[in-house]
C-alpha cells in the first residue's frame, strides 16, 4: 500500500515523494523491523512527522486492542493504535477521563504518547506522558522493553515526545482522572487586548484546571491580540442542570461538514474578519457560567470530519510556538505585527498557558505561553514570513511544536531543542543504524536516521 507525502512538503525545498505502507493486523505479523522505518498513528500531525519519504510507514491503526481496564487503580492498558474517541466511548460512562486530551480526540495512543501532546491544563497538570505508567517499545534490535520513569528511564525519557524515531510503542498503561459527569463548567473572560489577556491567564492560573484563550488576529492596533479566555472545570452532577441530561453521557460523533459551492470560496480574510467580530461581540457579551458537554469543550473541530476543506485546495499551515513567560508580550506582539505587515492573514490564534512541568526531552512545552495560528496556504511568501516567526521565537527562547511542523531548517531546530544532544547518544545506544527514521528526521538533521 502506497500513500503519497502530503503535497503540504513539497512546496519549496522538500520534494514530494511516496512512502511504503505496512499495515499488521496483529503486532505478532509486524515480522522483522525494516530498516528506514517510522510508525503512524492517525496521521493527525500537521507536517511530516508521521511520513518517511522514500522509506517505510508502519501503520498502526489495526494494533488497537484493550488489554485491562482497573477501576481501583484507576489505569487503564491499551495497544498503541487505540484512539482517544475510542478510550473515552469506553471510560467516561464509567466516570472516567483521560487526564490529558489534546484538541481532538481522533489521534492514538501512540501518537499522543510519541508527541507528548498537551491539552487546555498543561498549566497544572503537564503533558500526556505524565499520565504514562509504563509502555512496551520494541526497539532498533526487535526486542520489546518495558519503560517507565524507573525502567530504562533515559529510553522513556527519549520516546516521550521522540517523534516515533526511539521505536514502535506497542501498548502503554495510562492514569486515569476520574469524574462525576460527561460535562464541563465553562466561563468566558473578554480581554480587549493581549495585555489584558496575558493579564486574565495570570491571575486565574492557580484556579482554572483548564484553560484557554480564542485570539483575534486580524485586530488592529488597540485591538491587536484581543481575545476571548475560556476558564473550565468538569462538572459536579448538581451543577448539569435539569433538561433530562445524564451525567455520564457521551456522544462523541463527527459528521461531514456540509459544503457547498466551490470549496476555494469557503474562507477569505473578510469572511474572517467578520467572523471574528461577532465571534468576539458574542462571547464578550456570555460571562456567565455555562454548562457544555465536555467533547463540544475539548474537541469543538470534531464535530465535523474535514472542518481542513475550510482552507480550499492549497490547504493551510498551522504554525505553533511556545515562548517564555517574562517576554511573551513583547514576542506575540511583534509576531502578529509581522504577519500583518506581510499580509499574511490567520484565521485562527489559539492561546495557552504551559507551567514548568518536567517533559520528555524532545517534548514542545516549557514554561510560558503556546500560540498555535492557523494560515491559509494562498502563497509561497507564507514562508518567508514564518521564518521572520521563528527568529522571533528564538530571541524569546521559544521552540516551535514538532507535531505541527513542516518547513523548520536544522540550524533553527538545533536552536529551539538545546536536549537534542543528549536525546540523540540516547538514540544511538537503542537504534545504532538509524532504522527508525522520518521525514522530519531527515529535515531536521540532515542525517539519514543515526
Ligand atoms: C484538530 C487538531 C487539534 C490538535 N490539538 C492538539 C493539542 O491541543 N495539543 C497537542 O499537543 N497536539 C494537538 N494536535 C496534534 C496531535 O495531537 C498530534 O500530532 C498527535 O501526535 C497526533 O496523533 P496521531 O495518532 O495522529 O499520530 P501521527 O500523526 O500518526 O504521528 C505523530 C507522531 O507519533 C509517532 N507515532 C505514532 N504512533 C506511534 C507508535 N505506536 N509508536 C511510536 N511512535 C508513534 C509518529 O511516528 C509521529 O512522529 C492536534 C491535531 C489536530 C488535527
Amino acid at each position: 500500500m502506497r500513500l503519497k507525502q502530503q503535497q503540504l512538503c513539497g512546496w519549496g525545498r522538500y520534494p514530494v515523494q511516496a512512502c511504503l505502507c505496512y499495515r499488521p493486523e496483529k503486532l505478532n505479523e509486524l515480522g522483522p523491523l525494516k530498516p528506514e522505518s517510522i510508525p503512524r498513528g492517525q496521521g493527525k500531525s500537521y507536517g511530516d512527522a508521521a511520513l518517511n519519504a522514500g522509506g517505510n510507514v508502519i501503520l498502526t491503526e489495526r494494533i488497537n486492542r484493550f488489554a485491562a481496564f482497573d477501576p481501583q487503580q484507576g489505569t487503564v492498558t491499551v495497544e498503541a493504535g487505540v484512539t482517544l474517541a475510542a478510550l473515552l466511548d469506553f471510560l467516561v460512562p464509567k466516570g472516567w477521563f483521560l487526564p490529558v486530551v489534546p484538541g481532538t480526540a481522533g489521534v492514538s495512543v501512540g501518537g499522543c504518547i510519541a508527541a507528548d501532546v498537551h491539552g487546555k491544563n498543561q498549566h497544572q497538570y503537564g503533558n500526556f506522558a505524565q499520565s504514562v505508567v509504563s509502555l512496551e517499545l520494541i526497539v532498533a534490535s526487535g526486542e520489546t522493553l518495558e519503560i517507565s520513569r524507573e525502567q530504562h528511564a533515559p529510553l522513556f525519557h527519549a520516546t516521550t515526545g521522540g517523534m516515533g524515531l526511539t521505536g514502535l510503542i506497542k501498548s502503554a498503561k495510562l492514569r486515569l482522572l476520574p469524574i462525576n459527569s460527561s460535562y464541563m463548567l465553562t466561563q468566558n473572560f473578554a480581554a480587549e487586548n493581549l495585555d489584558a489577556l496575558l493579564d486574565i491567564f495570570s491571575r486565574r492560573k492557580e484556579q482554572d484546571p483548564y484553560s484557554v484563550a480564542w485570539l483575534d488576529c486580524l485586530g488592529h492596533g488597540t485591538q491587536l491580540g484581543r481575545g476571548i479566555y475560556t476558564a473550565g472545570r468538569h462538572a459536579e452532577p448538581d451543577e448539569i442542570g435539569r433538561d433530562g441530561r445524564q451525567p455520564l453521557a457521551w456522544h462523541h460523533r463527527s459528521r461531514p461538514l456540509p459544503l457547498t459551492g466551490p470549496l476555494s470560496l469557503c474562507l477569505h480574510t473578510a469572511t474572517a474578519r467578520q467572523f471574528n467580530q461577532r465571534y468576539y461581540k458574542k462571547h464578550a457579551a456570555r460571562t456567565t457560567p455555562e454548562v457544555q458537554p465536555a467533547q463540544k469543550y475539548f474537541f469543538p473541530l470534531d464535530r465535523f470530519n474535514n472542518w481542513n476543506r475550510l482552507y480550499g485546495k492549497k490547504g493551510f499551515i498551522q504554525y505553533q510556538c511556545v515562548v517564555a513567560e517574562a517576554q511573551a508580550a513583547e514576542a506575540i506582539r511583534s509576531m502578529l505585527e509581522t504577519l500583518q505587515n506581510a499580509k499574511v492573514p490567520v484565521y485562527l490564534g489559539v492561546l495557552k498557558r504551559f507551567g514548568s512541568h518536567k517533559s520528555g526531552l524532545l517534548s514542545f512545552p516549557m514554561p510560558g505561553y503556546t500560540l498555535a495560528l492557523d494560515i491559509p496556504l494562498r502563497t509561497k511568501a507564507v514562508f518567508a514570513t514564518l521564518e521572520r516567526l521563528d527568529e522571533i521565537v528564538v530571541q524569546h527562547q521559544g521552540r516551535v511544536y514538532l507535531a505541527k511542523d513542516a518547513r523548520l531548517d536544522s540550524a533553527t531546530f538545533a536552536k529551539m531543542y538545546p536536549d537534542f544532544g543528549q536525546w540523540r547518544s540516547i538514540k544511538q545506544e537503542y537504534d545504532p543504524q538509524g532504522l527508525f527514521n522520518s521525514s522530519l528526521y531527515k529535515r531536521l538533521t540532515g542525517e539519514s536516521g543515526r
